[in-house]
């Protein structure tokens, strides 16, 4: 027989808890919470538990086990260490019409505390009936990542509005299209942001316009990491599982994506076009045309999307456009590929600072300021820099960096196929090309680098 699951309004109705333990403890927390009357009946009392007593949030039976302390009681919980006598305060209980849990024991208990979800007001229970607590257990864990945390105050927010609501869209599938928009436009956008007075208005004005609010297109611009999917970020993965569209780089990895909700349509904006400066334009046109047919997109990219991702134009002309666009940071190449190498990019001894740098085209290693990053006891992280590995250490060693300066070239980082090639200085081109590195690679140059030796945890070194 299933179990017929209920919430119950405890506020203010005494409630009996037997055992005077952790566990004990723990459930007489959640009773509190809910408002509940809580009596606690055992012979000694956690320091907590004391302390409850003291502040007169809980009053205490001392002493044995005795029936008539269910007298008045609405529910009791049993947690003992001792079976017999969760038995028998699940008779004594049965006896008096009084619904009894004896904690991890489904067989003497009438009712079950399920695993919460808590998004109050809104809170999901689970419950596999004390058939398998592990697979509840693991559930919850799932939907904890899953649901975003901006579903408690959108809640609240219809609960205050609810009759208002009900009164404006009194139909029941306009009603649902008021709901839907609630849950995946602005309103829910501006909660997650932070921002619940301008929520609370987009609300009222919706609520007060004669149309019924429409969906709006959206871009998100969203940092996919370097490759590992284990390290997109909660906000990352919920955006992937919201989107209508995803526009990706040929660089964020195909772990990462199969994460996205199944009927997305997927773009790969990395292969799809041409030439580096129409390449740009196109996305940007792409972008802007999908949002303005009211699409959710996602714009995906490796790493974080303001590191050398050109996330900044992209913002830039969307908002120019008038199209809504946040970011959802990721953690870019340098921080990823150093752990990953066991590379602490600053360290007291090593590095007072670190640079991240890029290698791609002449111009930009022209404008550096070669002396200040020729300087020791800082930490160079250059992205894209593979093809111009000769300049770049020739430079270093014409402004003065000492010729036996550590460096790692981490190649896929983070990824099953990561290689980490060491060095120094002055032999940097030369072991590139012998172990012939290919992109996606980084390259640390820094006193920090020796420590990839001692630290290395992850993948292949080849030193
Ligand atoms: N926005 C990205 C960087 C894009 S530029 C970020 O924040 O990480 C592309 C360069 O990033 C590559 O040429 C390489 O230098 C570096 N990179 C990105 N992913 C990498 C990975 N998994 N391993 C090594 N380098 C990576």
């Amino acid at each position: 027989m299933g179990l017929y699951p209920l919430f119950a309004d405890l506020t203010g109705l005494p409630v009996l808890v037997v055992g005077g333990g952790h566990v004990a403890e723990r459930k007489i927390a959640a009773l509190l919470a809910a408002g509940a009357q809580v009596r606690v009946g055992a012979p000694t009392l956690t320091p907590v538990l004391m302390q409850q007593v003291e502040e007169g949030k809980l009053e205490h039976h001392a002493g044995p086990f005795q029936p008539t302390w269910l007298n008045g009681m609405w529910l009791v919980i049993a947690a003992t260490d001792d079976r017999d006598l969760n038995a028998q305060v699940a008779a004594a209980a049965s006896e008096r019409r009084i619904f009894a849990n004896v904690v991890d024991d489904p067989a003497l208990s009438r009712f079950q505390v399920p695993a919460v979800v808590d998004r109050a007001p809104l809170t999901v229970a689970i419950s596999t009936g004390g058939a398998a607590p592990v697979i509840a257990r693991r559930v919850r864990e799932t939907l904890e990542t899953e649901l975003d945390h901006a579903l408690g105050p959108l809640t609240a927010l219809a609960q205050r509005h609810r009759a208002r609501i009900t009164q404006r869209w009194p139909d029941l599938p306009e009603r649902r299209a008021f709901y839907d928009w609630l849950h995946d436009g602005p309103v829910m956008a501006l909660l997650r942001n932070a921002r619940s007075d301008e929520a609370e208005q987009v609300f009222l004005d919706a609520l007060s316009a004669t149309e019924a609010p429409a969906s709006k297109g959206s871009v998100l611009l969203v940092g996919a990491g370097p490759g590992d999917p284990g390290l997109l970020t909660l906000r990352g993965l919920r955006a992937l599982n919201q989107a209508d569209v995803i526009l990706h780089d040929s660089l964020v990895s195909e772990a990462v994506l199969v994460l996205a909700r199944r009927d997305a349509e997927r773009i790969d904006v990395g292969k799809r076009c041409g030439g580096r400066h129409t390449q740009q334009e196109q996305i940007h046109q792409l972008l802007l045309d999908l949002a303005q047919a009211g699409r959710r997109v996602v714009r995906l990219k490796g790493g974080d999307p303001f590191v050398f991702g050109r996330g900044g134009e992209e913002m830039e002309f969307l908002r120019q456009h008038g199209i809504p666009c946040e970011i959802v940071p990721g953690i870019t190449a340098a921080v990823a590929c150093a752990a990953y190498a066991g590379v602490p990019l600053t360290h007291r001894d090593h590095a007072r600072s670190v640079h991240l740098l890029t290698g791609h085209g002449k111009e930009s290693l022209d404008a550096m300021d070669w002396p200040a990053l020729a300087q020791d006891h800082q930490t160079l992280a250059v992205y894209m820099g593979v093809a111009r590995l000769d300049e770049f250490t020739q430079r270093l060693l014409q402004n003065g960096r000492r010729p036996d300066t550590p460096f790692v070239i981490i190649e896929n980082g983070t990824l099953p196929q990561q290689r980490v090639v060491s060095g120094v200085l002055h032999e940097l081109p030369a072991r590139a090309r012998e172990q012939a590195i290919h992109p996606p690679a980084l390259l640390i140059i820094g006193e920090v680098a020796a420590l990839a030796h001692e630290h290395a945890w992850f993948g292949s070194l080849h030193a």
